[in-house]
């Protein structure tokens, strides 16, 4: 039994998701944490809200709240469409909690006594009406280039030049609106990343076996221009965790708080703890995961995230790993992906484009969601969601192949042999055959999930449906039945054990529907099939089963007719 660290990448608080948001980490690592724990290793799934910085303070603000009442309130809602997702986290917490503050001041300490961090004074513009510093893309004024009204304190998108706040013409906020801006004095707190570049590419070239996506993207930030920047942790802002080394006053520091990409990669350490917390357990039972030092040394580390996560969690999270000096447990392997695009554009948050977690939810149950978004993960190139395409993938593959299957065999048995699996007959040559060809396809279907590779896991996952459709083909116990019945009551107990089966394969991609089928076997024995002629006999003759509900039910043109235009969004 192997023990397996899984962290997803931390949703921000500021609303709810979008399918891609969903697919490009929670969703995939939900996957692996349920092929592992049924493989019997002992997994950590870890994820959080990410609630710290100035959108989120925005957002609260514009629902006329406290932020962390807000932040509260928003996480909540996140988790019960988690929830809702069957996204199986052993725990899901919050990056504002009292353990991720304690753990983030910790590591700004044990980095400041390594002699890498380092006071910068700058000088930012300040908003007298919004009291406060303003980050750079929450100023906008006239590009001195090109004359356009609306450039960002850190760029103009009319003509792309990189701007410094300062540059702008009649700057003025755009929280307020108000052009009352002053340049102030401010220090701030820098990583000293430079200074740790050889320990990071040393590291990340020992990784052989990472995507090139992700190893290309940290080769990127470690090479190109002047190389790997020091970084600012630190921010004027007033909802945050305080800056202090350890538990110590930071002098000249006051009143600031870390920046929230600083904090937000500790919370998975942090998070761990929460979950400690939350099962009355001692320190050590969440330190056995994340000290090398404390029982972490067997542990395998794995992440999950968008491709625009990477250099987070490739150089500035190690940075603060290794610059600790103390042995905390490293990311063993990084699986990133790409984009997922809806029907001819991009998911937008702020046009209402494309589907939302609770809105899909509340259209069709997780399963279908979770088979398409798994079935088409963007892998190695960014893929894109089409109602077509999802109509096609849940009637086929679903409710075709694999439901049509499961109500077949329990229909025809009710009818002709009752509620027991049958007794009579044996096994013959068809019957070898499957579980020969079962036994190859599972080897390569836990090969490709023990690789994550999701897409080819569940094409192999869709031919083990079909192999099995082949057989009763082939076979035709509704045939035989009337010349042999004894051989089609055979026939009908394989059919029915190769349902507990499918049950047990299928359950990290449709969780529901793999427990329906095993309910209706009237089996609670989850045990992976290695031996898949063993796993044939599971259900032994007179055995009780009951004909499921329709486990998929097929989408009509109307529906995606009608789905298609309820999530365009607003056109602009
Ligand atoms: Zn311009």
């Amino acid at each position: 039994m192997a023990r397996i660290l899984i962290t997803s990448a931390i949703p921000y608080i500021n609303g709810i998701k979008h399918l891609g948001n969903l697919v490009g980490s929670q969703l995939p690592a939900d996957l692996f944490a349920r092929y592992n724990r049924a493989r019997g290793h002992e997994v950590m799934f870890i994820c959080a809200t990410d609630e710290h910085g100035t959108p989120a303070e925005l957002a609260a603000a514009k629902a006329g709240k406290p932020v962390a009442a807000y932040c509260a309130e928003m996480h909540d809602v996140q988790a019960e469409i988690a929830r809702g997702f069957r996204l199986s986290f052993d725990h899901f917490g919050r990056s504002s909690s009292e353990r991720n503050h304690l753990l983030t001041q910790h590591f700004a300490g044990k980095l400041a006594e390594a002699g890498l961090i380092r006071e910068v004074e700058e000088s930012q513009i300040y908003s007298i009406d919004d009291h406060r510093f303003l980050p750079d893309r929450y100023i906008e004024g006239t590009c001195p280039n090109c004359g356009y009204e609306s450039a960002r304190g850190d760029q103009c998108d009319n003509c792309t030049k990189q701007l410094d706040p300062t540059d702008l013409i009649n700057p003025h906020s755009t929280i307020s609106g108000s052009t009352n801006l002053e340049v102030r004095k401010t220090k701030h707190l820098y990583l000293r990343q430079r200074s740790l570049r050889d320990k990071l590419e040393a590291w990340i070239d020992s990784k052989k076996d990472w995507p090139i996506l992700t190893t290309s993207i940290a080769k990127k930030w470690l090479n190109d221009g002047d190389g790997l920047q020091d970084r600012g942790i630190t921010r004027d802002l007033h909802w945050g965790i305080p800056v202090k080394k350890g538990d110590q006053i930071w002098p000249g520091m006051e009143g600031k708080v870390f920046y929230v990409w600083f904090d937000a990669p500790i919370e998975y350490i942090a998070c761990t703890a929460e979950w400690a917390d939350a099962q009355g357990l001692p320190d050590a039972a969440w330190q056995r995961w994340w000290r090398t030092d404390m029982g972490a040394q067997d542990v395998t580390y794995y992440q999950f995230m968008g491709k625009d996560n990477v250099p987070f969690h490739t150089l500035s999270f190690p940075a603060t790993i290794l610059g600790s000096g103390e042995p905390w447990k490293l990311v063993d392997y990084l699986k990133s992906f790409n984009y997922l695009n809806y029907d001819g554009g991009q998911f937008s948050t702020s046009r209402g484009r494309g589907v939302f977690m609770d809105q899909a939810l509340s259209i069709l149950p997780s399963d279908y969601w979770r088979w398409w978004l798994l079935s088409h993960a963007p892998e190695s190139a960014d893929s894109e969601f089409t109602w077509e395409n999802f109509q096609v993938s849940v009637n086929k593959d679903l409710a075709d192949v694999l439901g049509n299957l499961v109500s077949r065999v329990t229909k025809f048995c009710v009818a002709k042999f009752g509620t027991e699996v049958p007794s009579a007959g044996e096994f013959g040559e068809q019957e070898a055959r499957l579980i020969e060809e079962l036994g190859t396809r599972i080897k390569d279907y836990a090969a490709c999930m023990e690789s994550m590779e999701v897409r080819k896991a569940s094409a192999e996952l869709r031919a083990i449906w079909v192999i099995g459709n082949e057989y009763l083909q082939a076979a035709a116990p509704w045939t035989v039945v009337k010349t042999d019945p004894e051989r089609a009551q055979a026939m009908i107990r394989l059919s029915l054990n190769l349902i507990r089966v499918y049950a047990i394969l299928s359950a990290p991609f449709i969780p529901d529907a793999a427990a329906t089928m095993m309910a209706a076997m009237g089996s609670q024995d989850w045990t992976w099939p290695d031996d898949v002629a063993a796993a044939m006999t599971a259900l032994p003759a007179g055995h009780a089963f009951s004909v499921p509900e329709n486990l998929f039910r097929k989408i009509t043109d109307e529906e995606r007719a009608d789905w298609q235009q309820r999530f365009a969004g607003i056109r602009t």
